[in-house]
């Protein structure tokens, strides 16, 4: 048990902030030398994780766009599975997005960190900005820079669109067997790796952001507790509304498209999303995805074996739904008022994201930070979203899965224009 991260990350939780109550019982004045020492190790792992989001976001969206592209370009079905994906993923971000308005439990206490320096964090746009045209000229300004200063000065909507374009130009000007193709999965696995190295450090990072917190809150606001509460109420309604995207609406499309009753479907895919639950990865379920769809989903091989990898792949509903009510949550939390258009940013990057994002144990975090730069969320604030990350990985990865299952047997019944073969 001591060597699983999760279990590693919530002890580091609970280390931490019992250890920082006791340090401030002790210490009531504080100690410099303790204190610089945690907000040294806090902020050497914020930088390590912030050196990663433009070179990840970069080349694994140009990846994922290569996939697709390669899909498409080789058959006539890759264009139904790229819509139907796509729709799914946005019902998930809209399902976020709605409930979110009605039920947003975190606001029956003051936002934490409002009045907490803005400074230093990108915003793509103001609040203010609602005439159309200024927010169209600002975007557009902002997405077409050239690549290195995007890259460079972390400009996401700029690193975005570049990424999307060379992709595209990529896939259609690239001969299939070119060895740019070979290049950028390369670097792909080495940033993967990179991360990999990065998050075994997570416990440390959490230990130290979480102390420097509960000293800063209590110290501040006495807003400790609260903020907590707060934290456990948005882990809860994302849970939920992970749930319900999995148990009710993808259930559903299954049923309406299919007529695979939910019972029998859920039952059908238990195993993978188990393995899911457990890995956290995606793309370790592909293995057993891919036997669940063809043994007992009784879909054909050659539908199997380019529905599921590229769903594996583009297609995380769980995660694009976490991303969206994150990035609310968090937004109260520093007093960022969030207008319509924000709220639209919201929506499609929570998209991007999620398709630019590995299939791999929080590999959605970068991906997040995106998110956050484009509504000028502090980038320090995906501290407070690693606390309780992990946990909900487990149950947005299963999702994830069960959204590249379904999508393979509603895509099969497409094909044989036949009622499904599950029993
Ligand atoms: N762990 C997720 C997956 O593999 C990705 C994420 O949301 O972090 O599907």
């Amino acid at each position: 048990m001591l060597r699983n991260l999760t279990f590693q990350v919530f002890l580091a939780a609970v280390v931490a902030v019992v250890l920082a109550h006791i340090y401030q019982t002790i210490a009531p004045e504080g100690t410099v030398f303790i204190e610089d020492t945690i907000a040294l190790l806090k902020n050497a792992f914020l930088s390590l994780l912030k050196m990663l989001i433009a070179p990840m976001i970069f080349f694994s969206l140009i990846g994922g766009i290569i996939s697709i592209g390669n899909v498409v370009r080789l058959r006539s079905l890759g264009g139904v599975t790229v819509l139907y994906y796509l729709t799914t993923t946005g019902f998930a971000i809209l399902l976020a997005l709605i409930a979110v308005f009605f039920v947003h439990p975190w606001t029956d206490y003051p936002p934490a960190m409002e009045g907490v320096s803005l400074e230093g964090s990108v915003r793509l746009l103001e609040p203010s900005s609602d005439s159309i045209i200024a927010v169209l000229g600002a975007m557009a300004s902002l997405a077409f820079t050239n690549p290195f200063s995007a890259l460079a000065q972390l400009n996401i909507l700029g690193i975005v669109t570049n990424a999307l374009l060379i992709g595209v130009a990529m896939v259609l000007v690239l001969k299939e067997d070119s060895p740019v193709f070979r290049f950028v999965e390369d670097v792909n696995h080495i940033i993967m790796q990179i991360l990999k190295w990065v998050i075994r450090l997570l416990p440390i990072g959490i230990f130290a952001i979480l102390f420097d917190f509960t000293i800063r809150l209590s110290a501040d606001s006495g807003l400790g507790g609260s903020f907590l509460t707060q934290l456990l109420e948005f882990g809860l309604l994302v849970v939920v509304l992970t749930l319900i995207h999995g148990l009710v609406f993808l259930p559903l499309v299954a049923w309406i498209t299919t007529g695979t009753s939910p019972v029998t479907l859920l039952r059908k895919i238990a195993r993978p999303l188990m393995v899911a639950f457990s890995t956290s990865s995606s793309a370790a379920t592909l293995p057993i995805s891919m036997r669940t769809a063809e043994d007992d989903l009784g879909v054909n091989n050659s539908v199997s074996s380019f529905v599921l990898p590229l769903g594996a792949t583009m297609n995380m509903d769980g995660t694009a739904l976490f991303e969206a009510v994150a990035a609310i949550f968090l937004a109260y939390l520093y007093g960022i008022e969030l207008s319509t258009v924000m709220m639209f940013t919201i929506f499609l990057m929570a998209m991007v994201a999620s398709i630019g994002a590995p299939g791999m144990p929080s590999a959605s975090m970068s991906g997040m930070q995106m998110v956050m730069l484009a509504v000028g969320i502090p980038l320090e604030a995906i501290a407070i979203l690693l606390v309780i990350e992990r946990p909900l990985d487990t149950i947005r990865t299963s999702i994830n899965v069960e959204g590249d299952l379904i999508g393979c047997l509603v895509v099969d019944r497409f094909v044989n224009g036949e009622p499904s073969r599950v029993a």
